[in-house]
């Protein structure tokens, strides 16, 4: 075998290297070897089932689910099951008094990694009340429910049925809360039209970046659902982060 070219090479691969130019250098050497005595694995491209199928985190596309209405003893637990089996973090908005009914599940939920956020106490329509007792009869007792079981506390809220009227929104950004909505509603709260494929169809049709997807700790239909659409998410490689992420 002869080694000239291989010298050569080396020697100047080691030039342009050294002046900041091994792009060329690789080029170079590309070409110069393009004949059958160059080891086959130096020119040998890498399958493209060995290249990793993801793209890096930074270019990939965000989503957040999001689960209402919680935490419970019978549907939250099966949804914390998928989401543990498919590794996927989403964040959950509960109402306080099922926090204080069911605080192992307030704790699952956070042990797991999901983000607990704020959903009032009692489920009352926010546009009926004032300023002061959204915040000291819904808000404030919530989170300090979860804070109580967990040692964090949410200032994240979701207004039930998303009502809350602009000076609200204005009064409680003041005081320290953020409040989210969602973007996409699967309509799993709607017994006309939550039958699991419903819910599938919902997702795939009105998937967007950064979409807020609002479903419920409420039915099985959700739980029905939920590994599919995760499923077709990760095909299209979005990354399950919580609202906070987003
Ligand atoms: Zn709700």
């Amino acid at each position: 075998m002869n080694n000239t070219p291989f010298l050569f090479a080396l020697v100047l691969l080691i030039v342009l290297t050294a002046s900041g130019e091994s792009r060329a250098a690789q080029l170079f050497i590309n070409e110069l070897f393009h004949n059958d005595n160059f080891p086959e694995t130096y020119t040998k491209p890498i399958p493209r089932e060995e290249k990793p199928m993801l793209k890096p985190t930074k270019d990939r596309p965000k989503i957040a689910l999001t689960f209402d209405d919680g935490p419970d003893a019978f549907i939250t637990p099966q949804i914390l099951d998928i989401l543990k089996e498919t590794q996927v973090t989403a964040t959950f908005f509960v109402l306080g008094e099922k926090v204080v009914r069911y605080p192992e599940m307030t704790q699952r939920i956070f042990d797991e990694g999901h983000l607990l956020a704020n959903h009032s106490k009692t489920h009352q329509d926010m546009a009926e009340m004032t300023n002061e007792d959204i915040v000291a009869l819904e808000l404030e007792p919530t989170s300090e429910a979860v804070e109580k079981v967990t040692g964090y506390y949410p200032t994240i809220m979701r207004p039930p049925y998303g009502s809350l009227r602009t000076d609200s929104n204005r009064y409680l950004a003041e005081n320290g809360w953020k409040v989210v909505r969602w973007s996409l509603d699967t309509f799993d709260w709607d017994s006309t039209r939550n039958a699991p494929e419903n819910l599938i169809k919902r997702i795939e049709d009105f998937h967007h970046p950064n979409a807020v997807v609002l479903m419920h700790c409420n039915g099985r239909e959700t739980v029905m659902a939920l590994p599919r659409i995760i499923e077709f998410l990760k095909e299209l490689e979005y990354e399950f982060v919580t609202v906070a992420d987003l």
